[in-house]
């Protein structure tokens, strides 16, 4: 059985010894206050950095490496969508589970194990197909989560909504919609109703594409929230993308992110897409198409980061790894501050894990799921973004 002295290595920006044995974390000490002797037999990995394993909120499996077979000559969310809905028609179960199982084996090359993906709804063999890739992985070492996702809204046209119940009744880990995609505002607000009173009746969290859109008018994410708090879903709701708060007036921006910190739902920005997929209205100037991250950090509100696209229909370029999808925030989103970088890289492995129940400990009695990255300072590795070696998976079958 593996055993490993990682000797004065940072873990929060303190410096530590921590011994991993038969699968467990058995003894950590701060350098500062002694330090652990080696022991035969024992490897020992000297300086960089440990973490807990990275957590992925936002990508979507049933759509990874597709992106080839159907190119996006565009490279706008439009043609995706286009693209996406002639690609669903011909999924299979062995393919799905193919893709599946390779961008999951990209996600833990790169140090990502826990993994919430979303699948459209309009395609069902796909969402039992995923769910049944949850138990696969789950011998893997992997959690994956299930998020029931109207791509094309649930009631723009008839049977959408019976295909999106169907899809949570099998098992899926959350409620999704997208309510800036169905014909009104109206319509969108009660998408989002519909999606909080399925998420009770089946015991289940929430996780919408919300007001993905440069449009200001798109008022999806302050219903969200005062839903959350009002049926008490507070620290069980995800909103993804949020790019319209970017384009609100000032004063709403305020208002929303304020009700945002105060319901407790979690903002992820998905950064590699939306740079791209935004802004596609405009003329010169464009706008950057990312959430506010910064003021809702300063607001209080928790903000995830999610990678989105692995090769998929709306981005080819998409590695798996989430130091990209960070390096890709921290530049778009103005967040180069010493702290607000620091921030960044602690994010994908402490708030992306929240909607899995939150972060790992790496005390003693855990299990050794850690990272070891080759530097001890957070910035450089958002700078060099290498492959940190992972510890705490089975051995391949
Ligand atoms: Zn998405």
């Amino acid at each position: 059985m593996q055993r490993i002295l990682f000797s004065d290595t940072t873990i929060d920006e303190r410096r530590w010894d921590l011994r991993i044995a038969g699968g467990r974390i058995v003894a950590r000490i701060e350098r500062s206050e002694g330090r652990l002797e080696p022991e035969a037999g024992e490897e020992i990995v000297s300086g960089g950095s440990l973490t807990p394993h990275l957590a992925e909120p936002h990508v979507h499996l049933d759509a990874a490496l597709l992106g080839q077979r159907a190119p996006n000559r565009s490279g706008t969310l439009r043609e995706g969508i286009r693209n996406w809905a002639t690609l669903r028609e011909s999924l299979t179960e062995a393919d799905l589970i193919a893709r599946g199982l390779r961008t999951a084996q990209m996600y833990t090359s790169w140090g990502t194990t826990r993994i919430r993906t979303h699948v459209d709804t309009g395609n069902l063999l796909a969402v039992q197909t995923l769910l049944a890739l949850k138990e696969e992985l789950a011998g893997r070492g992997i959690t994956l989560q299930v998020v029931a996702f109207p791509q094309e809204g649930i009631l723009r046209a008839p049977g959408r909504r019976a295909a999106w119940e169907q899809a949570v009744a099998l098992g899926c880990d959350a409620v999704g919609a997208i309510p800036h995609l169905e014909r009104t505002t109206e319509e969108g607000w009660r998408s989002v109703r519909l999606a909080f009173e399925l998420a009770e009746a089946h015991g289940v969290a929430v996780d919408l594409h919300c007001d993905e859109t440069d449009d200001p008018q798109s008022r999806n994410l302050e219903v969200v929230c005062a839903e959350a708090l009002d049926r008490g879903f507070s620290g069980r709701v995800v909103a993804g993308h949020c790019t319209a708060l970017h384009s609100y007036p000032n004063p709403h921006a305020a208002k929303v992110i304020e009700l945002v910190a105060a319901s407790g739902v979690q903002v992820v920005c998905n950064p590699l897409d939306n740079v791209v997929l935004q802004g596609r209205y405009d003329d010169y100037p464009r706008r950057r198409g990312l959430t506010r991250v910064d003021e809702l950090w300063e607001a209080g509100a928790c903000v995830g980061i999610g990678h989105d696209s692995v090769q998929d229909p709306w981005y080819r370029l998409g590695t798996a790894s989430l130091l990209d999808a960070a390096y890709m925030l921290l530049h778009v989103g103005h967040l180069t501050g010493e702290d607000q970088m620091r921030r960044v890289f602690r994010t994908l492995h402490q708030d992306n894990h929240l909607p899995f129940g939150g972060p790992p400990e790496l005390s003693p009695d855990q299990p050794a799921r850690v990272l070891w990255w080759p530097h001890a300072d957070a910035i450089e590795l958002l700078r060099e973004r290498p492959r940190p070696r992972v510890f705490g998976l089975p051995e391949a079958p």
